[in-house]
């Protein structure tokens, strides 16, 4: 028999929106201390769910399923397999991509990434740490990998009391792991990458970037070079402007690897300050990447964060001329589709020019999205031409 943990008559209320997450002050009654799987019932003892539980964390419950299964080896088995299946389905031209996206594939608190032959993944709620060796197991039965690394180090773990860990689980992992996206080559340095190594979830937006790129590109926050890369099959130059010296080096090697490297420079510095200079010197481009790191982590952080995007979009749209292209994303959840949106055109108001968006996507199919949980739509890009 799993622990009972007892939801309010409030609690009750939210649980039955959907939403994967149940927060600790609408929990009544718990029975454990320790973090693992627990039925969760109504305030009058009615069976509702089974759950992760952290004891530790404000988000206390994250929802497995609604059914009154066991949380076997076989459950997690098939979660998992299911996962792996869809993305067989999906027309996804790189071997680098996403297998799970957490709540949106209903194993909350799970990633797994696939980059060519290893697969990196994160247990990111101490209910699913205490699985995670039959986690790791069942991905090598499903993958069949020649390693597993665990890439256990976003600060979200510090909020469920978990350590930092990033360490070979299965067999080995190699420094750099080459993998191919869309015929590119570029490689992945997987234990110490920014999220698990790459930014699978600009792949589509890449794509379509490179189609249709042409004359001088600006590739702003360009981490390992990808975008810039895919950029410069087409076009004349793409300067690179990246604060990372990591990714610096990086951008280096993979523009080395597809033959691109008389293309691409980079400028190693802060953002921020290269479309201020930039833009006041009234330099002109023809076509500007922007794709900042998320400015809202947090809701104090919001006010600066808009500000932030708002500043750089104008920044961009002034150094584009007449029919230059601005690409520009936000992947901060707190602010929406429209909000940003809103942000971009305010930002071409400011510099007395008109945008007509051509394209606008949320994050590929591989980073799938459950609408009762807003959490999980969080990449929005547009493709606007600057009239
Ligand atoms: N476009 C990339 C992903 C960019 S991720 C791709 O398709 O793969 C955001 C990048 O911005 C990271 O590499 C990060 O190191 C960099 N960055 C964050 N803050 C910055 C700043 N103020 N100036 C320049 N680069 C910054």
């Amino acid at each position: 028999m799993d622990q009972q943990v007892r939801l309010t008559a409030k609690g009750f209320r939210w649980f039955q929106t959907g939403h994967p997450w149940v927060y600790a002050s609408d929990l009544r009654e718990v029975e454990t201390d320790q973090p693992g799987i627990v039925s969760v019932v109504d305030h009058r003892g009615k069976f509702l769910a089974k759950a992760l539980f952290s004891a530790a964390s404000k988000i206390a419950l994250r929802i497995l399923t609604p059914r009154n299964d066991d949380i076997d080896r076989n459950w997690w088995k098939e979660k998992i397999k299911r996962a792996i299946v869809f993305r067989k389905q999906l027309p996804i031209d790189s071997d680098a991509m996403r297998l799970v996206n957490a709540e949106s594939d209903f194993l909350p608190s799970l990633i797994v990434d696939r980059y060519a032959d290893f697969l990196v993944f994160q247990t990111l709620s101490a209910g699913l740490e205490t699985v995670k060796g039959t986690i790791i197991d069942i991905l090598e039965e499903e993958a069949a990998p020649q390693g597993i690394l665990e890439k256990n180090d976003p600060a979200v773990r510090g909020l469920e009391k978990l350590p930092e860990i990033v360490d070979v689980a299965r067999g080995s992992v190699p420094e750099t792991v080459g993998v191919r996206e869309g015929g590119l080559k570029f490689g992945v340095n997987l234990r110490g990458g920014q999220k698990t190594g790459a930014y699978l979830d600009q792949r589509d937006n890449r794509f379509l970037a490179g189609r249709i790129a042409s004359g001088r590109v600006v590739d702003v926050f360009s981490y390992d070079g990808w975008m810039a890369c895919h950029t410069a099959r087409r076009a004349e130059s793409v300067l690179c402007v990246e604060s990372s010296d990591e990714a610096y080096a990086r951008i280096r090697e993979n523009a080395q690897r597809n033959g691109l490297e008389k293309k691409i420079t980079v400028e190693k510095g802060n953002a921020f300050d290269f479309l201020r200079e930039r833009s006041d010197k009234r330099e002109k481009y023809d076509r500007v990447n922007l794709d900042p790191p998320s400015f809202i982590k947090h809701p104090r952080e919001r006010e600066g964060g808009l500000r932030g995007y708002k500043e750089i979009n104008l920044r961009a749209i002034k150094l584009l001329g007449e029919g230059g292209v601005l690409i520009t994303s936000s992947c901060s959840h707190a602010c929406d589709r429209d909000e940003f949106l809103g942000l971009v055109e305010g930002a071409a108001w400011d510099a007395h020019r008109s945008l007509q968006i051509f394209h606008s996507s949320f994050q590929p199919p591989d980073h799938p999205v459950r609408t009762v949980f807003p959490e999980s739509l969080y990449l929005k890009t547009f493709f606007a031409r600057v009239i």
